[in-house]
């Protein structure tokens, strides 16, 4: 079935070029020129991915994404025009799953859309076993499913992936730059501002109930799990110094 995109902008212009553009590509596109009807449309679609603006008329594209994260965990790419939105993405610690900068081509838009979308699939991981324990928190790589001490947990779409990559390294530190490379991808992970993958950990940590030393920060530099039950962690491993951007 094809996936359900909701566009919330206040410019009509680029609402109707981007609806035009993804029904095209096959999208059931639905549009809100507010953040107040596009969380009316949210509730009765349950679309699979948001467009959000910012700068709407009265309540803004962050203040929605608040309100759409206690209903859903279909990911949210935002639209900004200015840098300092881009601060307040990071600074509201949302968990927003991505954001393009305006003006912005709808060829760069369409591929964004579709890389979140093809993250959420949930390939199992190659040559593993369906499910991984670590300790209390089972992870069903398949069903895209985790558990903590037997109850499930909902992960947003990139902490899920988070959670995967680190699990896949096995114990081995991967860096906040190479999670965000692999994230979202290789030239648009360079650009992503860091802080955003620490927010995603955070996030993560706390469903997970999990402490600081299961999903370890390594010092300036990145992000490792720890496994007592199978993951012998080598000492001074990867910890060479790596240039702070
Ligand atoms: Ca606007």
């Amino acid at each position: 079935m094809a996936p359900t995109l909701l566009i919330v902008e206040d410019e009509q212009d680029i609402s109707y070029v981007l609806k035009a553009n993804f029904k095209k590509e096959g999208y059931n596109v639905l549009t809100a020129p507010s953040a107040e009807a596009g969380l009316k449309l949210a509730r009765a679609h349950k679309p699979d991915i948001f467009i959000l603006d910012i700068t709407l008329p009265k309540m803004d594209g962050l203040e929605l994404m608040q309100k759409l994260r206690e209903e859903t965990a279909a990911p949210v790419l935002f639209l900004t025009a200015k840098r300092d939105e881009i601060d307040r993405i990071v600074g509201l610690k949302l968990g927003a799953d991505d954001y393009i900068t305006k003006p912005f081509s709808i060829r760069e838009l369409s591929l964004r859309v579709k890389a979140i979308l093809r993250h959420m699939t949930g390939r199992p991981a190659a040559g593993k076993e369906k499910t991984t324990k670590l300790g209390d928190i089972e992870i069903d790589f398949e069903r895209h499913e985790v558990k903590v001490h037997g109850a499930s947990v909902s992960l947003a779409p990139k902490e899920f992936q988070i959670l995967k990559l680190l699990v896949e390294a096995d114990g081995k530190i991967l860096s906040r730059d190479q999670l965000a490379q692999h994230l979202w991808g290789p030239e648009q992970g360079l650009e992503m501002d860091i802080r955003i993958v620490d927010q995603h950990i955070a996030r993560l940590r706390k469903k997970l109930m999990t402490e600081r030393d299961r999903i370890a920060t390594v010092s300036n530099f990145g992000y490792q799990i720890k496994n007592p039950e199978r993951v012998p962690v080598a000492a001074g491993a990867g910890r060479s110094a790596k240039k702070s951007r």
